[in-house]
């Protein structure tokens, strides 16, 4: 096995240790007191409250070390308190915590839009706005392609996520917990067949022909012209971790860029080096019009962006876009320093890296576990699919009990798909192999217990 020589140093000993009985007292009372005063909405899926976090592992307030693979939704891809952005955070907020850049304009956001013109694809003329969470970034690039093409329709996938306000709700696809009994929602959002290469009735059909399936339907139903947007992510995230067979995402751009519909790229989950690339349309060398960010850009710190062509973005009146808190000086500087780590530690091929190790693990585990239906992924973004053994009926009980049994053992994992039976992998990129390699083996041995 290779081992990237990365010249990243931890502040806390990247060891998994935890004791059997937790969550410890403390976590407990603070259980209590969240009871209380927070709402029951908010759900948490890991029992403990967090007192320190580094590399690839988080510190409860009991003294229990667990190893994160989850990096808080895929965010803390350079580390949940890497020394760059600290830095860059405390610099930052000793000299203005925020001023509003529609107010009084500063560098550092205009900064992040070079960082983020430089770094999507296309070296077509760009535009950045930003904003707080995915959700808004979502928002706004579809206020942008609607007041740019003068269309309404809006074209979203199944097993789609693009996040809880009322329109990105419309644009998600699953009910249970993220619609139900929170409508009416907005309208114009159509929804087309994904390329989902585990699931196809016909397990032939290339993403070519799968584009074609999803075209004609919005040809018969909507009516190429009356489009104005496309959205999709690249692979999706909360529906499953899908990745579309190749030609797919292609095929789709380049027929949206015939009817002059805006294609944009959900990257908020996929982007910044968590697949190896910057941009997980990279993989196939899609250029979207319009991609919107979040997650992985800053560190931690809430930011979100828009980047696209300037004749789209610039089509829209002062003062159409922005937000009070969009571009948060703080979060501007957190971003810059996160981009920094991003290329000094060289985490696209980091993330690679992992991708070699991990999917190499999955897939050996896979060839002995007739329950693990597919494996799947690009660089840190890895998941598989759990099945009842030899069907591909979904298996999300067994998916909560390999989550359940690994968290016992220290290791923090997250579930997602549309079936509920999909482990994902999200490790923040600068995680050891050790710690890796010692997550996948509970993981490994939580399938074997479980299936
Ligand atoms: C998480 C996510 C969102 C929503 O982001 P928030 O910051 O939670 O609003 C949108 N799109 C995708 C693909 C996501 O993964």
């Amino acid at each position: 096995m290779t081992t990237t020589a990365h010249d990243i140093t931890y502040r806390l000993e990247q060891k998994r240790r935890v004791q059997a009985d937790f969550p410890g007292p403390k976590s407990v009372a603070l259980t209590e007191r969240r009871k209380a005063v927070v709402a029951a909405g908010v759900a948490s899926s890991v029992p403990v409250f967090v007192a320190d976090a580094d590399g690839g592992i988080i510190h409860d307030v009991d003294g229990n070390s667990f190893i994160d693979l989850g990096s808080g939704i895929a965010v803390t891809s350079v580390g949940a308190s890497d020394p760059a952005v600290v830095g860059a955070v405390k610099e930052a907020v000793e000299h203005f915590t925020h001023t509003c850049f529609m107010v009084t304009p500063y560098e550092g956001y205009v900064a992040v839009a070079e960082q983020l013109n430089r770094l999507t694809p296309g070296d077509h003329e760009k535009r950045t706005v930003l904003f707080n969470s995915g959700a808004e970034a979502v928002e706004n690039a579809i206020k942008v392609a609607r007041l740019a093409t003068g269309r309404d329709a809006v074209v979203a996938f199944d097993h789609a996520y693009h996040g809880r306000t009322n329109l990105t709700m419309a644009l998600t696809a699953k009910a249970m917990p993220y619609k139900t009994n929170f409508g009416p929602f907005a309208p114009e959002v159509y929804r087309m067949p994904m390329s989902y290469p585990f699931r196809e009735e016909n397990p032939e059909i290339t993403g070519a022909e799968a584009a074609k399936r999803a075209i004609t339907m919005i040809e018969k139903q909507i009516g190429g012209d009356q489009v104005a947007a496309i959205i999709i992510e690249p692979i999706q995230g909360e529906g499953g971790f899908i990745v579309p067979a190749e030609g797919f995402l292609p095929a789709l751009a380049a027929w949206a860029k015939d009817k002059g519909i805006v294609f944009i790229a959900d990257e908020v989950q996929s982007g910044f080096c968590r697949t190896g690339e910057w941009f997980a349309v990279n993989h196939e060398g899609v250029v979207p019009d319009i991609l919107t960010m979040a997650k992985g850009i800053a560190g931690g710190m809430p930011l979100s962006a828009i980047t696209g062509r300037a004749d789209l973005l610039d089509a829209v009146h002062p003062g159409g876009l922005g937000g009070t808190y969009g571009g948060n000086p703080v979060a501007c500087a957190a971003a810059l320093a996160s981009i920094g780590s991003m290329e000094q530690y060289n985490l696209n091929a980091r993330a690679k890296h992992i991708e070699e190790i991990a999917l190499g693990k999955l897939r050996e585990l896979a060839s002995e576990q007739p329950v693990i239906g597919d494996v799947r992924g690009r660089g840190a973004m890895l998941a598989i699919e759990l099945v009842q053994a030899g069907s591909k009926e979904p298996n999300p009980e067994l998916t909560k009990a390999v989550a359940a049994a690994c968290l016992k053992e220290g290791v923090i994992i997250l579930t997602c798909g549309t079936y509920g039976n999909v482990i994902r992998l999200l490790p923040p990129l600068v995680i050891s192999d050790e710690l890796l390699l010692d997550g996948l083996e509970v993981l490994a041995a939580a399938i074997k217990a479980n299936a």
